[in-house]
């Protein structure tokens, strides 16, 4: 019974993913709510909140609760949550679901407690437990860390990047990076203004990133529909690739570097391991065109794609949940 009531949760700054015991992966939307601030009550939550963003619709604020994985407003995070975690109707009816619910392995102690509270204020019956990102990753990435095993992973989401050594269900070395898929859409935006004199939204940015990436995607060019600085009107320009390039440089440049650096850094026992299973790339960060090529270049070994990037974090946590819930002694370092 235990193990059919078991939930993983990956609250991400731009998407959660919930995942139940016998269902597989129940809900996956963007970390976003909407108030109506007029009544003071929640308007929309998920794809629906995140599609009203932007657009400064009257009376509604949109509200983002997580800030580079942690959160950042606790009542926004609690509506969010519950919110999702009402839609999972067959959960929604457990009496004592177990929880595991990732979190970034430099999260601080009253980060970790926000989480946990996060779950608890509306469900206190719910038992929440808390694993390390990077290990739920390595889990995800298919990594197979029993007997001491370790692995690399980089975990590219929308406010940081994880990179992380991990070994035994433990993290060996880890560094989270304020430098991920937000920035990215951040320097697009700005080098649109700045050299094409067009104002474009955040959702605009985030096309051009993943159709141009660093490689400047199949065309060389793409498509965009934007203000015009000096009239005030909209015009659809075409984005050179050159020019997302240049502006996603420097992110890039970072990420690779903070690869290379981390790796300068291991115990000379986990080398073999790392070569051997090559540096894998998790997170929606990861699909960049073009990334995996730069880490591996900084690098000077092998680094792959996981499949289903976006996913990697709660199946590893899901994993984690059922091999505990078998009772099985992998010790994946569960904390309450
Ligand atoms: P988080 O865990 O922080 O919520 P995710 O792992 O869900 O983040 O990844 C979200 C980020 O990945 C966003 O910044 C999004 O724009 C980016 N992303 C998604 N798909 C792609 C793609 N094909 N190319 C580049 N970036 C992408
Ligand atoms: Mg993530």
């Amino acid at each position: 019974m235990r193990f059919r009531s078991s939930v993983a949760i990956d609250l991400g700054t731009v998407n959660t993913l919930v995942w139940v015991a016998g269902r597989g992966i129940v809900l996956e939307e963007p970390s976003a709510i909407a108030i109506d601030t007029a009544v003071g009550k929640v308007a929309a939550v998920g794809d629906a909140a995140d599609a009203l963003a932007d657009k400064e619709p009257q009376d509604i604020e949109v509200i983002y609760p997580l800030r580079d994985g942690v959160i950042a407003d606790l009542d926004a995070a609690v509506a969010m949550l519950h919110a999702f975690l009402s839609r999972s109707r067959r959960w929604a009816g457990l009496l004592r679901p177990n929880a595991l619910v990732c979190v970034p392995s430099g999260a601080t102690p009253v980060e970790r407690r926000s989480v946990v509270a996060a779950l608890s204020v509306r469900r206190p019956r719910c038992n929440v437990r808390l694993i390390d990102e990077p290990v739920a990753a390595a889990a995800g990435a298919g990594f197979d860390l029993t007997g001491g095993a370790g692995g690399f992973v980089v975990d590219i989401g929308g406010g940081t990047t994880e990179v992380a050594a991990v070994a035994g269900w433990r993290v060996v070395r880890a560094q989270s990076l304020r430098k991920a898929g937000n920035a990215m859409d951040e320097a697009i935006v700005q080098a649109a203004r700045n050299e094409l004199g067009l104002v474009i939204s955040q959702r605009a940015a985030r096309q051009l990133k993943m159709t141009l990436g660093v490689t400047g995607g199949a065309e060389g060019w793409a498509e965009a529909v934007g203000l015009d600085v000096a009239q005030r009107a909209p015009r659809t320009e075409y984005v050179p690739g050159g020019l997302v390039a240049a502006a996603l440089e420097p992110i890039v440049a970072a990420i690779a570097g903070a690869v290379h650096e981390m790796l300068s850094d291991i115990p000379a026992g986990l080398a073999e391991d790392v070569v051997r299973g090559k540096i894998r790339l998790a997170g929606g960060g990861a699909l960049l065109p073009g990334l995996a090529g730069r880490i591996e270049t900084a690098a000077g070994i092998g680094a792959v794609v996981v499949e289903d990037p976006l996913r990697c974090v709660v199946r590893g946590a899901a994993e984690i949940l059922e091999r505990n819930d078998k009772g099985r002694t992998v010790g994946p370092g569960l904390r309450r």
